[in-house]
């Protein structure tokens, strides 16, 4: 079974570790059971892509 290593948008790739260490504003959004998004990413869902990731 493959996952996402940790620190990583499940949606755009990019790592969250990267992004914090640049701008302490941009912290992951945790994923119940599946990883993280990055701010831009979570901002960015479409309700569709919300409910795929949050399961509402
Ligand atoms: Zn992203």
């Amino acid at each position: 079974m493959v996952t996402n290593s940790p620190g990583n948008c499940l949606r755009c790739k990019q790592s969250l570790g990267l992004l914090e260490r640049i701008t302490e504003d941009l912290t992951g959004v945790s994923v119940p059971g599946k990883g993280e998004l990055c701010p831009n990413c979570y901002r960015n869902l479409s309700d569709e892509e919300r409910a795929v990731y949050f399961g509402n």
